[in-house]
C-alpha cells in the first residue's frame, strides 16, 4: 500500500466516524488514531463529535479520540501516532496535539471559520510552538466536507419549516388580571360628591 493509499483508507475510517456524529445529532466530524509499523498499521482509538450529547465544549473528535488513545497506551504524549480528521482542527485541537507529541495530522476538508491549520491561522507552522506534527491537508476533501454541507443543508431547512408551520397551540389569552382588579375596586367619587366615610 502507497502512503496516499494508506492516508485515504485511514480517513474512511475518520468519515464513519463522522457518520457516528451525524446519527447522534451532532456536527459530523470524526477522528482516527492510527500507528504504522513495520508489520502494518493499527487503529488506537477512535472518536466523534460530541459535545453536545456529553455536556462537553471540549469534546472534539480530535480530543475524544486523543484521550481514548492517550488512556490505552498509557502514556499521555503519543509521538508514534499519526491522527485523522475529517475537518482542519480548530486553535483547542491543534494545541491539544502538539501537546500529544502526535508525529502527523491528516486531515479532509478546509474550516474557514475555525481552521488552525492554515485557513485562519496555521499553528502547525509556528515554530516557536511546534517542532514535533507534520500536517497534510485535503485528503478526501470532498466528501469529507459533503457530510457537513447536508448537515448544515438539513438543519436550515428543518429550522425554516418550522418558523412557517402554523403554531401547534393557541397562544395564550391576554391576561385579564389587571381589568379585574379595576372592576373590583370602588368606584370613584363622582365631581362634588364626599368621598366614603372615614370609620
Ligand atoms: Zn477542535
Amino acid at each position: 500500500m502507497t502512503d496516499e493509499e494508506f492516508d485515504t483508507l485511514a480517513m474512511r475510517l475518520a468519515l464513519d466516524q463522522a457518520h457516528n456524529a451525524l446519527l447522534a445529532g451532532e456536527v459530523p466530524v470524526g477522528a482516527v488514531i492510527v500507528q504504522r509499523g513495520p508489520d502494518g498499521y493499527q487503529v488506537v482509538a477512535t472518536g466523534y463529535n460530541r459535545p453536545i450529547t456529553t455536556h462537553d465544549p471540549t469534546a472534539h473528535a480530535e480530543i475524544v479520540a486523543l484521550r481514548h488513545a492517550a488512556t490505552l497506551l498509557g502514556n499521555y504524549r503519543l509521538p508514534g501516532c499519526e491522527l485523522y480528521v475529517t475537518l482542519e482542527p480548530c486553535a483547542m485541537c491543534a494545541m491539544a496535539l502538539m501537546h500529544a507529541r502526535i508525529k502527523r495530522v491528516v486531515f479532509g476538508a478546509a474550516d474557514p471559520k475555525t481552521g488552525a491549520a492554515g485557513s485562519v491561522l496555521d499553528l502547525f507552522a509556528e515554530k516557536r510552538l511546534n517542532h514535533h506534527t507534520a500536517l497534510q491537508g485535503g485528503v478526501l476533501a470532498q466528501p469529507c466536507g459533503d457530510v457537513l454541507r447536508e448537515f448544515f443543508a438539513e438543519r436550515r431547512a428543518r429550522r425554516r419549516a418550522l418558523s412557517d408551520a402554523p403554531p401547534a397551540v393557541e397562544p395564550p389569552p391576554i391576561p385579564t388580571g389587571e381589568a379585574v382588579e379595576l372592576a373590583v375596586l370602588p368606584p370613584a367619587p363622582a365631581e362634588g360628591e364626599p368621598g366614603p366615610a372615614s370609620p
